[in-house]
């Protein structure tokens, strides 16, 4: 194709920053592909320290400025609640944009696309709820005190799920008063620059809510390290998170790291196996096993081992991956560099001698040029091996068997990461027991929520990070209380 005809193709995204589309001061841009295909549909500007600081200034000003903290708490709120209505309105558009962008079917896209909305709306009627209390502290003092936003709020995003991270950092920070310089990853993040220019039409000041694209060693050192940034929030792997914590702490400032998970499923043999199995299968399938909180081990008690393997092998031959406009279980993954990932994790298996239990396969009617993998599974994995404790972000699942309640518990927690758990078992009074020794943010007995709603309270223990994003908590991670006391006498 010669170079006119492929520029004729691509849309040209733009920064917003302040309020105008920008394209990146030196010009440069990215080209992004769709992983359905592997070809090249979009370009965004390749964003750098300038761009980053320039946004930084703008949310500083727009902060300084009180164009957006001193709305009132209503006000925030109705901004945001029209936000959401806009966001609804164009749902459609939104839902192709996140599935071309990141291969992923359409029918999670749309998903993605309704919780995007919901994030603004929940913290749209969240805004103006969230008070301070009176301390009884000396007789003849008031003491009280307040919830104050930080101030500018930097969100490194990452390319799994933007619309929804972007949602629930924009949403939470916003509402409390702050100001948001967002900077997706370079593989995928443009329903994020449309997400920001609706936010201009529901009447969110310029400035307030800026996103600058570009990639992770330039515009994402140049956001972490900005020393005009009063609290930061990442989501992405363990290695940038420690980067970025060390960034925020140069610049002692607070951060939110959610870094990933090897969750496990754990299985007693009481289970509801109808109501379990396709929810595990779901919990590994969904994005193609590209999200932080995918269920990626099933520990199971070994009286059923053999009865739950031949029904999940059964279920996984079954398994097509394909292109997001297809009708298929699962998408591409993003890039080539994550196939490949995925691929080293399947070569590893098979070096080490476990067992690939079943395999899918991907459509006909797939590009080879697109980054698919099938889905596969593998058991008895050991409890030591890359498999049952590293990060795959792929389809890939493992099954571990175990013998009894405290069997299951150490395995449940033999990895590094604690983020997302599932407990299926008839014994209400084990659920418990098992949900409260698990060392993870969210613990589901008998379902599965990958990340939950919008409304839970989700990040991790150990290595998946600190603090916590949705629900009402997020709202105290985005600001900080002040204490007063009024001596009256
Ligand atoms: P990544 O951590 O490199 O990228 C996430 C975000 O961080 C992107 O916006 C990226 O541009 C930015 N970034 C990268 N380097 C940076 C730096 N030095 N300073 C500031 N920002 C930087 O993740 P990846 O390479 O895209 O994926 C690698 C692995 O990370 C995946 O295979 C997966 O295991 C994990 N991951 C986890 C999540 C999650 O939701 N927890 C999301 C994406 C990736």
């Amino acid at each position: 194709m010669d170079a006119e005809n492929r520029d004729s193709l691509i849309s040209e995204y733009l920064c917003i920053i302040d309020g105008e589309h920008r394209a990146a001061t030196d010009g440069r841009t990215i080209d992004m592909r769709a992983p359905s295909d592997g070809q090249i549909f979009a370009s965004v500007p390749r964003g750098g320290a300038s761009d980053i600081d320039v946004a930084v200034q703008s949310a500083r000003h727009a902060f300084e400025q009180g164009t957006w903290s001193q709305f009132t708490a209503l006000d925030r709120g109705r901004c945001l609640m029209c936000l959401a209505d806009l966001i609804s309105q164009h749902r459609s558009k939104l839902a192709q944009l996140e599935a071309k962008d990141t291969g992923k079917p359409l029918d999670q896209a749309r998903a993605d696309i309704a919780a995007l909305a919901r994030y603004f709306e929940f913290y749209g009627g969240a805004a103006d709820k969230i008070s301070g209390e009176t301390i009884p502290a000396q007789n003849g003092f008031l003491a009280l005190t307040l919830r104050e936003p930080h101030g500018v709020v930097g969100g490194i995003i990452p390319w799994n799920y933007p619309a929804q991270i972007a949602g629930r950092v924009a949403g939470a920070a916003l509402a409390m008063g702050n100001t948001v310089v967002l900077k997706p990853a370079e593989n995928a993040g443009l329903s994020i620059l449309r997400m920001a220019e609706l936010a201009l039409e529901a009447g969110i000041p310029a400035g307030v809510l800026n996103v600058v694209t570009g990639f992770g060693e330039e515009a994402g050192v140049a956001l972490a390290s900005h020393a005009d940034i009063d609290f930061l929030t990442f989501t992405g792997s363990p290695e940038v998170g420690a980067f970025v914590q060390a960034a925020a702490a140069g610049n002692h400032i607070g951060c939110t790291l959610e870094l990933g998970g090897k969750s496990p499923q754990i299985l007693f043999a009481d289970a509801d196996l109808d109501a379990a199995l396709p929810a595990i299968v779901k919990a590994i399938i969904q994005n193609g096993g590209q999200t932080c909180s995918a269920g990626s081990r099933v520990l199971i008690e070994d009286t059923i081992w053999q009865d739950v393997v031949a029904k999940l092998e059964t279920t996984f031959r079954k398994l097509v991956a394909g292109p997001h406009d297809g009708d298929y279980d699962l998408g591409a993954m993003i890039s080539a560099q994550q196939q490949d990932r995925v691929e080293g994790f399947v070569d590893r298996a098979a070096e080490d001698g476990i067992f690939q239990i079943a395999m899918g396969s991907v459509a006909e009617e797939a590009p080879d040029s697109g980054f698919y993998a099938r889905p596969r599974l593998f058991g008895p994995v050991p409890t030591d091996h890359p498999l049952a404790t590293e990060e795959v972000f792929g389809p890939i699942l493992s099954l571990i068997p175990f013998e009894d309640e405290q069997h299951a518990i150490s395995a449940a927690n033999a990895t590094p990461y604690g983020l997302v758990a599932g407990v299926w078992t008839r014994d209400g009074q084990r659920a418990l027991r098992v949900a409260k020794a698990v060392r993870s943010g969210q613990v589901f007995i008998n379902a599965y929520g990958a990340g939950g709603g919008v409304e839970l309270p989700f990040g991790g223990f150990k290595k998946s990070g600190h603090g916590r994003e949705k629900g009402l908590e997020a709202l105290y991670e985005f600001s900080a209380t002040k204490a007063i006391v009024y001596n009256h006498g």
